[in-house]
C-alpha cells in the first residue's frame, strides 16, 4: 500500500491522516510543535472557532462528530452589541435549530489526531519541522530534537498552513507555480470575558457576539467553562490603531469609549492587550495544488482566507471528505485523483476568499444598520414562504454543503430577482395610484 507523508498535524492534517488510515495507507504524520494534548495551545491562531455543516459532516463521515461537538456550545444567531450597550439578536436562519457551534481549538484538534491514531498504519511524530521536499522522489528534510531526518513516501501532502513549507518548495520548483497572498490591513487580538462567581456565562452564551463599529470591530463567541474569547479586529496603522494604543491609559478610554458593555466584564483587559499577540489576516490563493501524483496541498495550506465568514477550517475538513473520494474513485491513479481534487476545490476556495473579505465589511459595518436587519427578516421571510427554492446565501454557505462557487452564484441570482421584483411591485403601486388618483 501506498505510504503517504503528512506535513503538519494541526486540524486538517489529524483529519485528513483518519481519513488515509481508514483506506489502509501508511502515513507518517510530522508536525512541528510538540503534541497539543500535552498543554501546548496551538499558538498564533484563535482558541475557539465555529464548526458548522461541512465541518460537521466531515466529522462525522469518519464517526468523531459526536465526540468532537460534545463540549461545543450552539450559537442561535448574532447579538449585535450597539455603542449605548443596547442589544439586537438577529437569528442565523428562519429555522431556530439551525446553529453554528463554538468550539475550542486545542480539544478539537486533539480528537482529530486520536481518530488518526486509532489506526495502526498512522503514525504521528511531533517536534518534526519540514524544512524542505524534495518534488521528485518525494522525500521530505525534516528538523527534529535529535538532529535532521529525512523521510520519503509516494506522497506528500502539505497540510502545514496559510505558511506552509511544502507550498514554499512548490513555489520555488514548479516554474509557472502561481502565488497570491494578499494582507489586510486589519490585525486581531484576543481577549477574555472571565466566567461569573458561580461559572456561569456573563451574556447569552448562545449567541456570537459583534460589536460593529464600522471599521473595526470586536466579537465574541463562548467557552465551555463558562468565559468568552473576544476578538478585536482593528487596524494596524492609522490614527486610531494597534500602532497608536499602546499605553494602559490610551488602550482603557479606547474601550470604555468604544465597548462601554464589554469593559465591566473584562478585568484583565489591559494585562490580555499587553500580552497577546496581535496576528496579521491573510488570503492565499496558488495553483496548482498538486505536482504529479508526488505532492499535494489542503487546507490552509492551499487556500487561506481570512476568518469572517467562519468557514476557513470547515472549508479544509471539505477539503479531506473530497480528496478522499478523489483517492477511492482512482485507486490506481494518484495524479487524476489529485487533479480531480484541484479541480473540484480550486473554484470553491477562490469563491470563498471573496466571501470571507465581503463578510468583514457586513459583520464590522452593515450588521449595525436598521437596513441590514430589514434584508435578513426579508431572507427570511422569503426562505419560509418559498422553501427549498429560495435560500439566503448565509445559510447556504453554513448551513448545506452547496458548493461555495454555486452558492455565490446562485445568491446574486436571487438577488437580482428580488430586486427586480421589488422594482416591480413599487412600480404597479405608483401606476394603480396614478391611475385611480
Ligand atoms: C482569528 C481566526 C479565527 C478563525 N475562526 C474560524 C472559525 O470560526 N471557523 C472556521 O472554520 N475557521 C476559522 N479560522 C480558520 C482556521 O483557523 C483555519 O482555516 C484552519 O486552522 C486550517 O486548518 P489547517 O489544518 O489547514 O491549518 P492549521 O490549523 O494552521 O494547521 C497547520 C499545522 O501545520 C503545522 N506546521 C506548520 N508548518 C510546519 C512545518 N514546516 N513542519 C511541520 N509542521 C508544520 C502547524 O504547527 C499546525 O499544526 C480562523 C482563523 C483565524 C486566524
Amino acid at each position: 500500500m501506498s505510504k503517504f507523508v503528512l506535513i503538519g498535524s494541526g486540524l486538517a492534517g489529524g483529519l485528513l491522516a483518519a481519513y488515509l488510515g481508514r483506506r489502509g495507507y501508511e502515513v507518517d504524520l510530522c508536525e512541528r510543535r510538540a503534541d497539543p494534548r500535552e498543554g501546548n495551545i496551538v499558538g498564533g491562531r484563535s482558541i475557539n472557532l465555529a464548526i458548522s455543516t461541512r465541518g460537521i459532516h466531515a466529522l462525522e463521515q469518519i464517526g468523531i462528530a459526536d465526540k468532537a461537538l460534545q463540549h461545543a456550545i450552539p450559537m442561535r444567531g448574532r447579538m449585535i452589541h450597539d455603542k449605548s450597550g443596547a442589544l439586537h439578536f438577529a437569528p442565523y436562519d428562519v429555522d431556530p435549530k439551525k446553529c453554528i457551534n463554538s468550539i475550542g481549538r486545542a480539544a478539537l484538534n486533539a480528537t482529530v489526531i486520536e481518530a488518526a491514531q486509532r489506526y495502526p498504519n498512522v503514525r504521528v511524530h511531533f517536534n518534526h519541522k519540514c524544512t524542505d521536499v524534495d518534488l521528485d522522489t518525494p522525500t521530505v528534510q525534516l528538523e527534529t530534537e535529535h538532529g535532521q531526518v529525512t523521510v520519503h513516501g509516494d506522497a506528500v501532502i502539505g497540510v502545514d498552513g496559510a505558511f506552509s513549507a511544502v507550498r514554499q518548495s512548490m513555489q520555488l520548483k514548479i516554474g509557472n507555480f502561481q502565488y497570491d497572498e494578499s494582507y489586510l490591513a486589519h490585525g486581531y487580538k484576543e481577549l477574555t470575558i472571565p466566567p461569573g462567581p458561580d461559572g456561569s456565562w456573563r451574556m447569552e452564551k448562545n449567541a456570537l457576539h459583534i460589536w460593529p463599529r464600522k471599521s473595526f470591530m470586536m466579537i465574541a463567541l463562548p467557552n465551555p467553562d463558562g468565559s468568552f474569547t473576544c476578538t478585536l479586529f482593528w487596524e494596524f496603522e492609522g490614527p486610531r490603531s494597534f500602532a497608536t494604543t499602546k499605553r494602559d491609559d490610551d488602550v482603557r478610554r479606547f474601550f470604555v469609549e468604544e465597548f462601554p458593555d464589554a469593559v465591566p466584564l473584562m478585568p484583565t483587559l489591559l494585562e490580555d492587550f499587553r500580552q497577546n499577540p496581535t496576528g496579521s489576516l491573510v488570503t492565499i490563493r496558488c495553483a496548482p495544488w498538486y505536482y504529479h501524483d508526488k505532492v499535494c496541498l489542503v487546507g490552509d495550506a492551499a487556500h487561506a482566507v481570512v476568518p469572517f465568514y467562519g468557514q476557513g477550517m470547515n472549508a479544509a475538513f471539505e477539503d479531506c471528505v473530497v480528496l478522499d473520494e478523489c483517492l477511492e474513485k482512482f485507486p490506481d491513479n494518484r495524479e487524476r485523483a489529485f487533479a480531480e481534487y484541484f479541480s473540484r476545490r480550486k473554484e470553491n476556495a477562490d469563491a470563498l476568499a471573496d466571501l470571507a473579505l465581503g463578510n468583514f465589511i457586513e459583520m464590522r459595518d452593515k450588521t449595525a444598520s436598521k437596513t441590514f436587519r430589514a434584508k435578513k427578516k426579508l431572507d427570511h421571510f422569503l426562505e419560509a414562504a418559498l422553501p427549498g427554492i429560495y435560500l439566503p446565501l448565509y445559510t447556504m454557505v453554513t448551513f448545506t454543503r452547496i458548493p461555495y462557487a454555486e452558492a455565490a452564484r446562485r445568491a446574486r441570482l436571487q438577488d437580482r430577482i428580488v430586486y427586480a421584483s421589488l422594482i416591480a411591485v413599487v412600480l404597479i403601486i405608483a401606476l394603480l395610484i396614478f391611475h385611480f388618483v
